[in-house]
Formats: C-alpha cells, sequence, structure tokens
C-alpha cells in the first residue's frame, strides 16, 4: 500500500467504498489524516467499519470541517448531474478529488520523479498496460501495475526511484487527477464513449489530454482526428511527443506499424524495432497501435531493439482479448469476449480471414450493422441471447448462420463445422458484439465459459 502521507492532519470524506474507494480511505488513514467515509451501500459501510474506518453520514456533516473529498471514480462529478456530495464540496468550497490524484502528490513529496507510466486511450489501455508492464519486468525492473485494470493504485507499493509504477487511468480517474504528472503518459486514441458522463465529446477529450499535458514524456497516437489535433497541439507548446501509427505516413520522432513491423523515425531515419508476425497476444493492426505506444514508453530503453522484440514475443496477452484458448488440428478457438460492442468486434474480424462467429447477447445500439463490410469474412454465425432475432434479420442472407440460444449449444456446433470445414486456417471465434448481462454476470464469466467449453470438447473429442 502507498499510505498518503501528505494528507498527515488533513480531514478528508471518502465517498464511495467500491475496491478503490476503500484502499483509499486505508491509505489516507495509514499517511495519518482524518478520514470520514460513507457509501450508500450498507454493506459496504460495514465492511468499512469492520475495517477500523470511520463512518459518517456525509448527508448530515458541515461540510467546513472538510479539507478534501475524495470520490470515486464511479460516482458522476459533472453529467448526467453532479453528485449530491460534488455539490456539497463544492458549496463548501473544498477540492474534489480521486486516489490517482492523491498518489501523485505522494509521489511529487517523497520520491519525485521517480518512473511512472500512465496510460488512457478509448480502446486498448488494459493490453498497452499489461503490455508496458511485461517490458519493464523483461528488462529487470521492479514493476507496480495497476489502476483501472485491476489493483487499486493506492494498494501499489509506494512510489521509489527503483520501482517503475504502470497505472491505467478511465476518463474518470483523469478528470479527478488535476496534477497528474507522470514520467511517460501514453494517450492512444480518443473516439466517441462515455458521452453520458462527459457531456460532450470536447469535454471527453480535453479529459483524456491531460493525462499528456504534464508528462515528460508524452505518447500520443495520432491515427484519429481528436488525438492527432492533441500531439499537434503538445508538439507546437515544445512538448517531446513520440507519435504512434498504424496509419499514416511516418512523421519525425514517430513509432510507426508498417505491415508487420514497428519502424522507429527518427532524425530522418527509419529503422527497424521488431517484426509482430506471428505473437498471437498482438494480432491485428489495433495491437500494433498497443505495440508501438508500449515501446515508446519504455523511452531510452526501447532503443536495445533485440531486447525489445524479443520481450515483445513472450508477452502472454490478457484474457478475453483476442485470447488463444486452443489450437486442434488446424483450428484455432479464440475468446475475444471482451468484444462488448461492434467496435471491438471489427477488430476480432480484421484479425482473421475464415471466421466461424459465435455472436450475440445484450445488443447495443446499431447492434452489427456496422460490421457488414467484414461479413465476407464470415463462414457461418451462432447465434446466443436475446440478440437472436435482431441478428438474424441483419444477417439475412450475407452468409449461413444457426440460432444456438447458449454457448453450451454455439461451442460444438461451431467446432463440428469448422473441423468438418476444407478451410487451412479455420477459427472458432466468441466475439460477441454485445453485452453479456442476458446470460452471464459479465463479460470475464462469459470468456471462462467459452474457454471451459472448447477444453472440455477437445478432450472428449481426444477421448473418442
Ligand atoms: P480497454 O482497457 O481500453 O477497454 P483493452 O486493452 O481491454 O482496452 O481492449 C478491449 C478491446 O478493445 C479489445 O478486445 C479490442 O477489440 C479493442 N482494442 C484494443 N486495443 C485497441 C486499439 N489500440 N484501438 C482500437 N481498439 C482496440
Amino acid at each position: 500500500m502507498t499510505p498518503v502521507t501528505c494528507f498527515e492532519s488533513k480531514h478528508a470524506a471518502v465517498f464511495g467504498l467500491g475496491g478503490s474507494g476503500f484502499i483509499t480511505a486505508q491509505a489516507l488513514a495509514a499517511g495519518g489524516a482524518r478520514v470520514s467515509v460513507w457509501d450508500d451501500n450498507e454493506h459496504a459501510r460495514e465492511n468499512a467499519r469492520a475495517a477500523g474506518l470511520r463512518i459518517e453520514n456525509l448527508a448530515a456533516v458541515d461540510w467546513r470541517n472538510f479539507d478534501s473529498l475524495v470520490l470515486s471514480p464511479g460516482v458522476p462529478l459533472t453529467h448526467p448531474a453532479p453528485h449530491w456530495t460534488v455539490l456539497k464540496a463544492k458549496q463548501a468550497g473544498i477540492e474534489i478529488i480521486g486516489d490517482i490524484e492523491l498518489f501523485c502528490r505522494e509521489r511529487q513529496k517523497t520520491a519525485p520523479g521517480s518512473p511512472f507510466v500512465a496510460i488512457t486511450g478509448t480502446n486498448g489501455k488494459s493490453t498497452t498496460t499489461a503490455l508496458v508492464a511485461h517490458l519493464y519486468k523483461s528488462f529487470g525492473f521492479a514493476v507496480e501495475a495497476g489502476g483501472n485494470i485491476g489493483t487499486p493504485i493506492l494498494a501499489l507499493e509506494r512510489p521509489a526511484p527503483e520501482r517503475v509504477h504502470v497505472v491505467e487511468c478511465s476518463s474518470f480517474q483523469i478528470d479527478l487527477a488535476p496534477s497528474l504528472n507522470p514520467s511517460a503518459g501514453v494517450l492512444l486514441n480518443v473516439t466517441p464513449d462515455h458521452l453520458d458522463r462527459h457531456g460532450t465529446m470536447e469535454n471527453y477529450a480535453a479529459i483524456k489530454a491531460r493525462l499528456v499535458e504534464k508528462a515528460d514524456l508524452a505518447v500520443v497516437g495520432i491515427d484519429d482526428d481528436i488525438s492527432r489535433a492533441i500531439a499537434n497541439r503538445l508538439i507546437k507548446s515544445g512538448k517531446r511527443v513520440i507519435r504512434v501509427s498504424v496509419n499514416n505516413t511516418p512523421v519525425e520522432d514517430s513509432i510507426v506499424l508498417d505491415g508487420t513491423c514497428l519502424l522507429r523515425y527518427y532524425g530522418g531515419r527509419s529503422a527497424p524495432i521488431a517484426d509482430l508476425a506471428g505473437i498471437a497476444s498482438l494480432r491485428g493492426k489495433h495491437n500494433g497501435q498497443n505495440a508501438a505506444a508500449a515501446v515508446a514508453a519504455l523511452g531510452p530503453l526501447g532503443l536495445d531493439t533485440e531486447r525489445v522484440a524479443k520481450c515483445l514475443r513472450s508477452f502472454p496477452g490478457l484474457p478475453h482479448r483476442l485470447e488463444e484458448v486452443a489450437h486442434e488440428g488446424n483450428v484455432l478457438f479464440v475468446n475475444d469476449s471482451k468484444a462488448t460492442n461492434a467496435d471491438a468486434a471489427e477488430k476480432a474480424l480484421l484479425s482473421f480471414d475464415k471466421v466461424f462467429w459465435i455472436i450475440g447477447g445484450r445488443a447495443k445500439e446499431g447492434g452489427i450493422e456496422p460490421l457488414r463490410p467484414l461479413f465476407g469474412k464470415v463462414i457461418k454465425a451462432y447465434l446466443i441471447g436475446e440478440s437472436s432475432d435482431v441478428f438474424a434479420r441483419t444477417i439475412g442472407e450475407a452468409f449461413p448462420y444457426e440460432r444456438c440460444g447458449s454457448l453450451e449449444a454455439a461451442v460444438p456446433a461451431a467446432a463440428r463445422d469448422a473441423f468438418a470445414s476444407k478451410i487451412a486456417e479455420p477459427v472458432v471465434l466468441l466475439s460477441p458484439a454485445c453485452a453479456s448481462f442476458d446470460q452471464f454476470p459479465d463479460f470475464e464469466k462469459r470468456g471462462d465459459r467459452f474457454r471451459d467449453l472448447v477444453k472440455a470438447l477437445l478432450a472428449d473429442k481426444k477421448a473418442s
């Protein structure tokens, strides 16, 4: 844990006692702060009480006694409407911050300049965070990785010169971290998302930009208009920016993907870094962007290209994101359960050519219509979940489909067809383009079930 000593003898109100809020309250208390905590959920309050935290009904106290409101990122700061604690804090004239801000202040106080890589973007945050952590570990560094990807930032070991913190930041977390100043900031891409919580695209983009504005080294993807504009603005202001592209013509001081090769452009020259061909965990152009950004975030270490190439090859990848579950005969089984919308499923379809596609669940607006240009890659689809009727209508005559209802029925059906096909490299792909909530508690459970079903099916096949 990172005790927040910079809050010693201050009084913090902490609202929201989920994973990160609970740890934040503990880290503040461990650092010597007075902490008053509250959550609308009684069970969460009980847990906090059991851990020795002071529960105080924040709706019924004098807010002028507090120095700060420390808010959980899930609580609305501005949209659709500010939470009541936000209004109270504003009335009392106190700051509203989150756990990343506390970490930044603690780092500034106790280990300024210690290595701290912060990563954001609309898509690819977790993969890039895991990859940066993997690269630093492979280079022999002690790495503390967390933030939005899992372990709350204040649950990590405290910042220190010999330790690299690699932290995934959501837009909500950045919004609560005004002094976010990582040694390397990575902004992968900005496309419309979470507008219910940020109001406008301008506001969302401005929040994302904050992660790189104060970074010592900024790494910015330039394949979408908004990120490119942010990169240009930073360069104009004199900041060192390494630009990352998988689409554009290469620019000075950039890392680009050319085919499957990562190249560095610097001083008017290009030099190869690594070939991503054959690295299963980094399939697809989108992962080229993640890999290029991760290498850029290494700074000068990234110049050791031989070592970088070797470390990229050993990246295990994250579960549920184009995860290779099994390769039996010539059939590849891929779990992409994290693809809860068409955008993410598009990345999966772009990564393969002959797909036996398991899709469905709780459909998002627009369904799979945006994927029509990629329908030629689908040999057959296996429909599951409540979206079956809608998806069947969208598919029409484009390719054959089977209404399976459940994953339990879809996996054997897709495997049967893939094994029977005369195709050279068939892929049984779970990339549902839907939320899982109609049949599973979350996308992880859906992906785990797929993995189990595939393993059981292949074991049976071997036994028979
Ligand atoms: P995040 O943490 O931002 O949600 P993940 O790394 O968990 O991102 O990847 C989630 C999904 O987003 C992947 O399954 C893939 O479909 C898509 N994705 C990953 N990286 C990128 C990228 N750089 N650009 C666009 N889409 C991406």
